[in-house]
Formats: C-alpha cells, structure tokens, sequence
C-alpha cells in the first residue's frame, strides 16, 4: 500500500471563533527547554548565505534563534558564538558535523558559552548521528547545553534520536528550497507530512520538534505549528537579506544575494575543495534589504494566524488549530487570483 501524503498547499486551517481583539494579547512564545524560551518560535538555518554574526544578532533581539553553521574553522565559528555572547548575550546555537573533528569543536563551542549544539547531517536517522549524540550525552562538558539535531522524516527517526539523547530534532528531508536530495535520491517526505507523523511520538518522549524545508510565508509556519512543530526552521525566507552573509552582487540595475545549498556543488568546493554527493543547488536571489521589517512581517502573520484560530498561547493555538485538506482549485483560489482585463 502506497502511503499519501500532504504538504503546506494541499491543507488549510478552518477559522474559529475567537475573542481576541488585539493581536498584541497573544504570546506566540514556546519553550525549547525548562532554560530557554523562544519569543519568537523561529530558528535561522545553520547555512553559510543565512546564519553568520549579523543574522543572529538581529534574530536574538526579537527572542528568535540561530544555528551559525559550520562551515568555518572551529575557531572562527567560536568567534562569533562568543562575540554574540558577549555583545549580546543572546541564547546561541551552533551546528557541528559528524566527522572527527566534531566533537572538538563542540567542546570548543562548550568553552565560549554555546546554548545549543546542532548535529547538523542530511540523514539524521544513522549510525553517526548516534555516536555523535551519545558522546555528546556522555561528557560532562556538555552538561545544561541543548543538543538538537537531525534531519529525520520519520516517528521512527524521531523514537531513535529522542532515545540516543536528542533534546529537539529537525524533521524534514529533501523540502528545502535549494535541495535536490529527492530529485538525486528519489527519497524524502513532504515536510508537514513528516510533522504530523512525528508530533505524537515526539510528544511521548517529551523531545521538541522543528519543521525544517520548504516554508515560503508565515501562513506555512503556522500550518507547521497546527501540524505539531514546536519550531520552524528557516532557510530562503532570510537569504538575501543585509544581514545574511555574502556580498551583493549587481546585474544590470537588479542587486542579488547569493542563497545555496550546503550540499551544492559551489558550497563544497569553496569548503572541502571538491565535491562528492550533490544534493542542492546555489541561486541568486533578489537582495531583500534589512531582515528587522522581513522578521516583523513574519511576526504579525503568526499572531493573525493565531487569532484566526481563537488562541492567545502557543498551546491554545495547537489544540485549537483544525487542518483541513484543499482541492487543487482550491489552491489555486488560496493564492492570489486577480485577473486583470483590458477593454
Ligand atoms: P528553505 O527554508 O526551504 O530554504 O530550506 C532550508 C533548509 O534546507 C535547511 O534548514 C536545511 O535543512 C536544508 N538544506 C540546506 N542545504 C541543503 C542542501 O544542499 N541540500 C538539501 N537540503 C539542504
């Protein structure tokens, strides 16, 4: 039997009614842990065009958080995680790898403050994943950090990682924007899909769970929380911003950012100087200006979202919040239809 299987277009969330008359009186907060709490449940992606010093600065101010990537020597990421602790004393994540040098750099980033250690690998539900986790859990270094990781699809996924000592785990694979992995692979599920399938067992071992791949708008990030995220991970929403690490390039009388895949041909190169498995793929983006108003729209659009359902907390908003599935002419009256006619 071939399972089905949905994604952001295909659902909707029924309005309800509501008693909210500003959206000022809802708190759309949610705790990744009993020390840290997100006033804004949304976390940058560990990529070298989105997370750097700039973005996580400006996410830390509004309570949102970022994962600086790893693609830096160990002392140039602990850099900018201390430089951020400092300036700033902002909550900080930092993604490491699997590979041997992983855990030094995870003791590094233990030294300077770190909140959050990402194992960041494409296929989170693997043998490395596991050692990384339980060597992490094993070392008293660790101690009081929050260690995230993944990307995994699937309740299983979910039950192993949750078991091997993850405290919150990405779920997604092949959604993102700049990805090719299922196009490369033929492997993947639609990441609300993913969410929904794993909210329960993610539940049940009290891990969080982060919606990472694919999320265009802030209807999408809380379709994601409806369907069980406790987060949402976001890559392309903040490329090619001010903030996000690269140079403006200009063509014509357009200005670009570059936004790429961390498995892309041009990511590898510049930081392995060669390739092996390409799973993405790099793009130029329309350059987008400072990220505050992007963040502040995002903001607003999660508090319309909440009070369309009638809920005031991020709780409220999940037991309220009903999914319901859309027809393809239904999609098409979701997204702006306008018509314009001459004569
Ligand atoms: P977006 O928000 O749709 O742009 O997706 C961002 C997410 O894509 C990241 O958080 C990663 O989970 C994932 N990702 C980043 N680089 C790659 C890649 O090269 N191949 C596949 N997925 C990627």
């Amino acid at each position: 039997m071939i399972s089905k299987t949905l994604t952001y277009d295909d659902v909707l969330l029924a309005p309800k009614y509501s008693e909210i008359r500003s959206r000022k009186e809802i708190d759309i907060s949610n705790k990744l842990d009993d020390n840290i709490t997100l006033r804004l449940p949304i976390i940058a992606s560990p990529m070298d065009t989105v997370s750097g010093f700039e973005m996580a600065s400006v996410l830390s101010k509004l309570g949102a958080l970022s994962i600086i990537h790893r693609y830096a020597t160990a002392e140039g990421q602990c850099r900018i995680v201390s430089d951020l602790k400092s300036e700033t004393g902002a909550v900080v994540g930092a993604a490491i790898g699997t590979d041997k040098e992983a855990l030094m750099r995870a003791r590094c980033l233990a030294k300077v403050g770190v909140d959050v250690i990402c194992i960041d690998v494409a296929h989170g539900h693997h043998i490395a994943v596991k050692e990384a986790l339980r060597a992490l859990k094993s070392d008293s270094c660790f101690d009081g950090i929050h260690i995230m990781a993944g990307n995994v699809a699937t309740p299983s996924a979910v039950q192993a990682l949750s078991d091997w000592g993850a405290d919150s785990i990405r779920i997604g694979i092949g959604g993102g924007s700049i990805c090719s992995t299922r196009i490369q692979t033929g492997h993947g599920v639609p990441t609300l899909q993913s969410v929904m399938d794993c909210a329960e067992v993610a539940d049940a071992n009290g891990v969080k769970i982060i919606a990472d791949g694919g999320i265009r708008n802030s209807g999408d990030i809380v379709k994601s929380y409806a369907a069980g995220a406790d987060f949402v991970m976001i890559g392309s929403m903040l490329a090619g911003t001010t903030e996000a690490p690269g140079r403006i390039i200009t063509m014509g009388d357009r200005k670009y950012k570059e936004y790429r895949g961390m498995a892309s041909a041009e990511a590898q190169l510049e930081w392995r100087g060669r390739t092996a498995s390409l799973e993405g793929v790099s793009s130029m983006i329309p350059y987008k200006g400072p990220v505050l108003p992007i963040l502040e729209q995002i903001e607003n659009g999660i508090r319309s979202g909440f009070s369309y359902s009638g809920a005031r907390t991020f709780s409220e908003f999940q037991s309220l919040a009903e999914m319901i599935q859309q027809t393809s002419a239904g999609q098409l009256e979701s997204s702006t239809h306008i018509r314009v006619r001459y004569g």
